[in-house]
Order: structure tokens, then C-alpha cells, then sequence
């Protein structure tokens, strides 16, 4: 049936919401919300809700900060647990201007963009991600540190610590919020997780992701322990990453355009171009899909995280990897994206490099099917395999190099994001590390 202001008006009656928080994403993907009594709900819903953007972080300056919010109606769900004050509704929004229009630095708005540009070409974005997160120890202060209990490993079940119960309260917490959770399990790290979710058309995808690590954060706290989607939390052990498994159906069809039965590998043309255009423009959106200092700490050799820009149909060590599964199930994985970026953007720059590839018919080379950890550096120059960024800067630079991506942001997310970015990547320069010292201080 439906969604319509009416039946989320009757809804949120049913089921007694007493508030609702409207819901939005910064450019750095952190969420916002206004929440409003249920009586503001018919006001909402019309429109009419305004906020101050100039205390959102890149969104606009005080000269012009009158921001509106938009509901998209449907997402509106209730969330799962109980408050002192009564039942809470959320609604995930889009940011407008004054004057009507979609406000050019709400990364929601930026998504539909390039999904628009995509449906112009006939096609619509399916994705999948695979976040990871770790669940640490709080300290007698309740600050979070960067221990566990936990010896398990990779698809362990042992009760060794809490975190098998954990995750089946945020797979409950969740499932009730409507995800329908594929799998859940222990992953490689001691204390590291994953929970996977059924693939969406993109905007849903991204709208999952945020709602996911809200819910993954809150859950665990109410077990006293910290979920962190940092990506490299610990040295020397595995780090936590989001491969989005993605592919393109035909608009309005449920027809898979990346399976060709009768295509090499039985991919289609346009699969293999898409593909293309992943590997081209990787350095280009790096920077967005692996946004911190420490998403570079996780792009290095050994823990099942990509380095090298390639392509593979069966093994993990390349950047993009093609899952066996043919038909309706045809997909790629990209494997770099790490769960400290802001979903939106993220979704708008891998389609956006994938679309470019099937425009210009970039083709993506033969897969590489050896341990591309292995090769050594004579090896990968003859097959031409170039590497990811090795740090923030070096992703910037890239970005500032790409005019696609670039364009899929838009100037006004480009601009803010850049500033920041370059500014953080400095603070960090300036730094003296502690390896520095270990390393520095007895010897000179
Ligand atoms: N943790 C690995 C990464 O950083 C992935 C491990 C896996 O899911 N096989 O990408
Ligand atoms: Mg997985
Ligand atoms: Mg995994
Ligand atoms: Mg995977």
C-alpha cells in the first residue's frame, strides 16, 4: 500500500509516538536530528520545519542559514526502544533552500542526483554493504578504549565474551525497524563483528547504513560496551571495512543488466565498463570512500583489505572482486570503502565512476587472478596495476584531480569537504607520534 501523509499521520498514532526525530546527514556523514513533539508531525510533513544550517558543520554561512526539512515519508519507522518520554518516530529528511530548491549541500540531495543521471540512462543502482565494526570495553569514566574480552575469531561461536548476544539484540533492534538482516557474524578481529543486510536500490541503501550504525552504536552502549566503525582501530590487526556489493538493473524491470549468459565470464558489456570505470576513477574517489587519516592505516598488504587497483572473478586481494553468483545476483564488490564514510556521497561517487565507464567504454582489463600480495613490483608495473592512495592527502590531491567525481559532488560539497579534509590531514601532520619517538628519541 501506499505511503502517504495520511497513513504516517495514522501511523505515528497507532502506535502512540509521542516524537519524532527528523533526520538528516552532515557532508562528513555524521547525523543531525531536530526532534519534534507528534503534534509538529502535520507540519513536518507539509514542509515546514526550518533550522539554523549555519551550525551544521559545511552546510552554509549565518548571512543565509534559514535551511528547510523535508521528510522522505518513507522512511518513517519507529524506533525500537523505549524512552522515558514515550514512543519515538524517525523520518529521514532532505535539506531545501528558502526558496524551494534541493539545498546543493545535503549529500541526500547529492545521491539523487547521480541516481537521476543513472535512470536517464536507463538503469537503477542496486547495493549491498558489509560493514564491520568493532565492540570495545568502556573504561571506569564510561570513555570508550580499545580493549575486548573477546578471543573469538573469524565465524566463531564461542561465549567467550558478550558479543554473540550483543549482536543478536542490534539484528532484533534492527529487524524491527524493517531490515531484513542476510547474516550476522564474528569476524577476523578479536571483537570484530559483521552484519550484513539485504541489498536495496541505492538512496534505501544509504539511508540503511546511517540508520545501522546508529542503532549498532546505541545497542552497544546499552551493553556498556563502544561500537566504533573506525577503520584501523588496533595496529596489526584487521581492520574494519564496508565492501558495497553493487550492480545496475534495468529501470523499472527486475532485469540485472551486468549478467550476459552469454558474455565472457557471463558478465554484460555494460558490467564490464562499469567495472572499468570503478578501477579508473579509484583514486579519484578514495578520498570519499575512505575518508579519515586512519582509513589508510587499513588499505595496507595482510589483512584482507585492498591495495591495488585490479579486478579479480575469484579471489580477495584485488579492489573490485566478482562474486560467483550469476543471474538477478550478478554483482560487483568493491572492496575499499571503509564504514567511516558518509554513505551518500560515497554511493554518488562509485556510481558516478561506474556510469562514466559504460559512457566512454572503459575497459577494465583482464581479471587478475593471483594473490596480487604476492606480485612483486616488476610484475605489477607489466600488468599495469597502480596502487590506492597511501594516505588523506594523497586521495585529496586525486580528487582534486578528477573532474568526474568531482562533478558528482557538486561545488559546494566539493569545496567544504575539501577544506576540512586538508585541514584534518594537516592537524595530523604536525603531530609527533608515538612512533616517532620510539623510534627517534634514544637513537639522535
Ligand atoms: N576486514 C577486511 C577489510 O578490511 C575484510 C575481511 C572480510 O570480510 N573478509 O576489508
Ligand atoms: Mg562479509
Ligand atoms: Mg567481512
Ligand atoms: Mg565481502
Amino acid at each position: 500500500s501506499k505511503v502517504t501523509k495520511d497513513t504516517v499521520l495514522k501511523k505515528a498514532e497507532e502506535l502512540k509516538v509521542k516524537f519524532v526525530k527528523l533526520q538528516f546527514t552532515d557532508v562528513f556523514g555524521i547525523t543531525k536530528n531536530v526532534a519534534i513533539p507528534v503534534k509538529q508531525l502535520e507540519k513536518a510533513l507539509n514542509n515546514e520545519i526550518m533550522f539554523d544550517g549555519s551550525s551544521i558543520e559545511g552546510f552554509v554561512r549565518i548571512e543565509e542559514s534559514d535551511m528547510y526539512l523535508k521528510p522522505d515519508i518513507n522512511t518513517f519507522t519507529l524506533i525500537p526502544w523505549q524512552s522515558e518520554y514515550g514512543n519515538v518516530a524517525r523520518l529521514i529528511c532532505d535539506v531545501y533552500n528558502p526558496d524551494g530548491t534541493p539545498f546543493e549541500g545535503c549529500p541526500r540531495n547529492t545521491l539523487k542526483k547521480v541516481i537521476k543521471e543513472a535512470e536517464n540512462m536507463g538503469f537503477t543502482m542496486n547495493a549491498g554493504p558489509e560493514a564491520e565494526f568493532y565492540l570495545f570495553e568502556r573504561d571506569g569514566e564510561d570513555l570508550p578504549t580499545t580493549h575486548s574480552k573477546d578471543h573469538g575469531g573469524y565465524f566463531d561461536l564461542s561465549p567467550v565474551d558478550m558479543g554473540d548476544e550483543v549482536r543478536r539484540a542490534m539484528v532484533t533492534a534492527l529487524e524491527g525497524m524493517g531490515f531484513e538482516i542476510e547474516a550476522s557474524h564474528h569476524e577476523v578481529g578479536e571483537g570484530q563483528h559483521e552484519i550484513d543486510f539485504k541489498y536495496a536500490p541505492a538512496l534505501t541503501t544509504a539511508d540503511n547504513i546511517v540508520t545501522f550504525k546508529f542503532v549498532v552504536r546505541k545497542i552497544a552502549m546499552q551493553y556498556g560496551l563502544h561500537a566504533t566503525f573506525m577503520p584501523k582501530p588496533l595496529f596489526g590487526k584487521a581492520g574494519s571495512g564496508m565492501h558495497t556489493h553493487q550492480s545496475l538493473f534495468f529501470k523499472g524491470k527486475n532485469v540485472n543488466a551486468f549478467y550476459d549468459e552469454n558474455g565472457k565470464y557471463q558478465l554484460s558489456k555494460t558490467a564490464l565498463y562499469y567495472i572499468g570505470g570503478l578501477l579508473a576513477h579509484a583514486r579519484g574517489y578514495a578520498a570519499i570512500t575512505n575518508p579519515l587519516v586512519n582509513s589508510y592505516k587499513r588499505l595496507v598488504s595482510g589483512y584482507e583489505a585492498p591495495v591495488y587497483i585490479a579486478w579479480s572473478e575469484k579471489n580477495r586481494s584485488p579492489l573490485v572482486r566478482i562474486p560467483a553468483r550469476r543471474g538477478l545476483g550478478t554483482r560487483a564488490e568493491l572492496r575499499c570503502p571503509d564504514p567511516a564514510c558518509n554513505p551518500y556521497l560515497a554511493l554518488a561517487v562509485m556510481l558516478k565512476a561506474g556510469l562514466d565507464g559504460i559512457k566512454k567504454k572503459i575497459d577494465p582489463g583482464e581479471p587478475v587472478n593471483m594473490n596480487i600480495y604476492h606480485l612483486t613490483e616488476k610484475q605489477k608495473k607489466d600488468l599495469n596495476i597502480k596502487s590506492l592512495p597511501s594516505n588523506l592527502n594523497e586521495a585529496l590531491d586525486e580528487l582534486e584531480a578528477d573532474e568526474v567525481i568531482r562533478s558528482a559532488l557538486g561545488e559546494h560539497i566539493y569545496e567544504n569537504y575539501m577544506k576540512a579534509k586538508r585541514i584534518e590531514y594537516d592537524e595530523y601532520r604536525v603531530q609527533v607520534h608515538r612512533w616517532e619517538i620510539e623510534k627517534y628519541l634514544s637513537i639522535y
